[in-house]
C-alpha cells in the first residue's frame, strides 16, 4: 500500500510546484523507495491537447498516448518513471466522467453534487494503482484559494481523512517575498496561505518556502508557530542556477527527512546521491559553449518547447558543453534571408508545430542547414519541413507542401508530400481517422515502433535498429516520394514497423542532418540525455572547432 503526499501551492503561481515534486521523487527514490506522480489540474478542458502552446506550454505525450500537463515532463526527467494516462487529470476529465456515469444510470437516480460524487471521482482517481509504489506523489495545479480547484482540496482532504493515520502527508510551497526597503523576508503571505488551507480543513505538515535567499531563524521559527508546523519542517526553496541542482539542494535543506519523519519512517535508509552529483557536476563544470538556434513559431514563450530545451542541455551534459539555446522566429525569414541570422550557430533545430504560419521560414532554415552542412536536427514538424524543402529544390518537386496547409487555408495550393494520414497500426489493430474528426485526442498519439536502416546515422546514435518513440502528429511524409528524394541523398532511415510510415529521414554525406516524425526529446533525462539530442550536440560541437 503506497504512502500519499499532496503538494499544493499558494501566494503566487509559477513557484515550480512541479519541480519540488519532481525532486522529492528523485530524493524517496535514492533512498531505495518506487514512487509514482501525478498531477491534479483544475481547469475545465479535457486535457491540455487542445490548448494553445501560449496558453499551457508544451504538451507532454505519454508512451499511452496521453496529451498531458509539462510538469509530467519534469517528473520523467527527475524520476526516469514513465508516466501514464492515469497520472494527469483535469476538472474537465473528471466532470466528463462524472456525466457520463450520469447518463448511463450508474448513480440509480441519485442528485449528483460536487459533494460526494465530484470528489468521489476524484480520489479513485488518486488511488489508481496504489499497489504498485511505496510513495504516490499528486500535485494539485494552481493555488490555494482558486473556485475550480476547491473539489480537489475538499477530496485530498477527505481522502487523508479516510485512510488510516499516517499514510498521508500534506506539503504546500510558498512564497516568501523580500522586500528590499526593509531588508526583510516577509512570512505573512505564507500565513495567509496556511490559513486559507487550514479553513477547507486541510493542515499542511510541511512548508516548502521559495525565497531568494536563505530563511534566517527568526522567520523559520515564525513561519513554524503561525502556520503549525515542525521548525525542521519549515524548507526553504532557494532559486538555483540550474533545476538539475534542485535534488541536492532539498536534500541539503533537509526535505526528505522532514517527508520521512511526517510518516514516522525510522530509521530512515540513508540516500545514496551520486547520480544527482554527477548531474550537478557536469552542469557546473562545462568544458566549452555550443550554440544552437531553434527556429519556430511559439519563440516568445520558452514553456512551448520546454522537453527540447531541457534535452538539449541533456546533450550538452553527455558531451560536457554548455548548449546556448537562442530562438529564432521563423517568421523572419518570410521577409530576410536567413543566411545572415543562421550563420553564428553551431546547429539548427526545427521542432515540432501546427499550422502554416512559419513554415516557409523553416524551409528556409532546412536549406540553409542541408546546403551549409551545419547540424540539423527537425522534430515533427521540423522533419516534414526537411522532406518538403528536399522535394522542392532536389527533387524538381517545386510546388511540394503539406496537406495540413491546404486544410487550413480551405483550398489545394500544395502537391502533398506530406498528408493528412487517416489510417495506421497500432500494435495489432488498425485506427482510423476522418478529416472531420474532432481536434481533441485523435492524433496519432504515443508510443510506436520503428526500425532502423542498419548502418544509418540513426542506428549509430541508437546502437540498434529497433526503438520506440513518442509520437504527436496528424500528417505524414508520403512513402510514394521516397525513391525520389532518397536518390537525391534523402534517406529514409526509419520506418514504422510494416515498412508504410516515413518515421526518419537523413541526409547522406552531411556531417549531421535527422528528421524524426516522433518527438525524442519526451524521453531525454539529465542522467540517461537522449542518444539523438546526445550526438546531435556531439555534432555542434564538432562543427563549433570549424567555425
Ligand atoms: N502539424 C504536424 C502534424 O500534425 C506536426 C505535428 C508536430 O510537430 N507535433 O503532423
Amino acid at each position: 500500500m503506497a504512502r500519499f503526499i499532496f503538494i499544493t501551492g499558494g501566494v503566487v503561481s509559477s513557484l515550480g510546484k512541479g519541480l519540488a515534486s519532481a525532486a522529492l521523487g528523485a530524493l524517496l527514490q535514492a533512498r531505495g523507495f518506487s514512487v509514482r506522480l501525478r498531477k491534479l489540474d483544475p481547469y475545465l478542458n479535457v486535457d491540455p491537447g487542445t490548448m494553445s502552446p501560449f496558453e499551457h506550454g508544451e504538451v507532454f505525450v505519454t508512451d499511452d498516448g496521453a496529451e498531458t500537463d509539462l510538469d509530467l515532463g519534469h517528473y520523467e526527467r527527475f524520476t526516469g518513471v514513465p508516466a501514464r494516462k492515469t497520472d494527469s487529470v483535469s476538472s474537465g476529465r473528471i466532470y466528463t466522467n462524472v456525466l457520463e456515469k450520469e447518463r448511463r444510470g450508474d448513480y440509480l437516480g441519485k442528485t449528483i453534487q460536487v459533494i460526494p460524487h465530484v470528489t468521489n471521482e476524484i480520489k479513485d482517481f488518486i488511488a489508481i494503482g496504489e499497489d504498485e509504489v511505496d510513495f504516490m506523489l499528486c500535485e494539485i495545479g494552481g493555488t490555494v484559494g482558486d473556485i475550480e480547484g476547491l473539489p480537489f482540496f475538499e477530496a485530498i482532504r477527505q481522502f487523508g481523512q479516510e485512510r488510516p493515520r499516517g499514510q498521508c502527508v500534506f506539503m504546500h510551497l510558498t512564497l516568501l517575498p523580500f522586500i528590499a526597503a526593509s531588508g526583510e523576508l516577509k512570512t505573512k503571505p505564507t500565513q495567509h496561505s496556511v490559513k486559507e488551507l487550514r479553513s477547507i480543513g486541510l493542515a499542511p505538515d510541511i512548508l516548502v518556502c521559495r525565497s531568494e535567499g536563505p530563511i534566517p531563524e527568526k522567520e523559520r521559527e515564525k513561519l513554524a508557530l503561525f502556520c503549525n508546523v515542525r521548525p525542521d519542517s519549515v524548507i526553504a526553496a532557494q532559486d538555483l542556477k540550474s533545476i538539475y541542482e534542485a535534488p541536492l539542494a532539498y536534500h541539503r535543506e533537509g526535505l526528505d527527512q522532514a517527508v520521512l519523519d511526517a510518516f514516522g519512517i525510522s530509521p530512515a535508509p540513508k540516500p545514496d546521491l551520486r547520480v544527482w552529483e554527477d548531474v550537478a557536476d557536469r552542469i557546473n563544470n562545462p568544458e566549452g559553449e555550443v550554440k544552437v538556434a531553434i527556429v519556430g513559431k511559439y519563440t516568445q514563450l520558452e514553456d512551448a518547447y520546454k522537453s527540447i530545451a531541457e534535452a538539449l542541455t541533456h546533450g550538452g551534459m553527455a558531451n560536457r558543453v554548455k548548449v546556448k539555446v537562442e530562438w529564432v522566429d521563423a517568421e523572419v525569414f518570410d521577409r530576410e534571408d536567413p543566411a545572415p541570422h543562421l550563420e553564428g550557430f553551431h546547429a539548427i533545430l526545427v521542432p515540432g508545430g501546427f499550422g502554416e504560419r512559419g513554415t516557409e521560414g523553416k524551409i528556409k532554415a532546412a536549406e540553409f542547414a542541408r546546403t551549409r552542412g551545419v547540424p540539423y536536427l527537425g522534430i515533427c514538424l521540423g522533419m516534414q519541413m526537411a522532406v518538403i524543402e528536399a522535394a522542392r529544390n532536389l527533387a524538381d518537386l517545386g510546388d511540394a507542401g503539406s496537406e495540413e496547409f491546404d486544410h487550413e487555408a480551405g483550398k489545394k495550393r500544395f502537391t502533398p508530400v506530406v498528408y493528412h494520414l487517416k489510417e495506421w497500426v497500432q500494435g495489432n489493430h488498425k485506427v482510423e481517422r476522418k478529416v472531420t474528426d474532432d481536434k481533441g485526442g485523435t492524433m496519432r498519439l504515443g508510443a510506436y515502433d520503428a526500425v532502423l536502416a542498419e548502418g544509418s546515422k540513426v542506428a549509430e546514435a541508437y546502437g540498434d535498429v529497433a526503438i520506440e518513440e513518442r509520437h504527436r502528429h496528424r500528417y505524414e511524409v508520403d512513402i510514394k516520394y521516397r525513391e525520389a528524394l532518397e536518390k537525391q541523398g534523402l534517406l529514409f532511415s526509419g520506418m514504422s514497423p510494416d515498412g508504410r510510415l516515413p518515421e526518419i529521414v537523413e541526409v547522406k554525406d552531411h556531417p549531421w542532418f535527422i528528421g524524426v516524425q516522433f518527438h525524442p526529446e519526451l524521453k531525454s533525462k539529465p542522467f540517461d540525455p537522449h542518444p539523438l539530442f546526445r550526438d546531435f550536440v556531439r555534432a555542434a560541437k564538432d562543427n563549433s572547432r570549424l567555425v
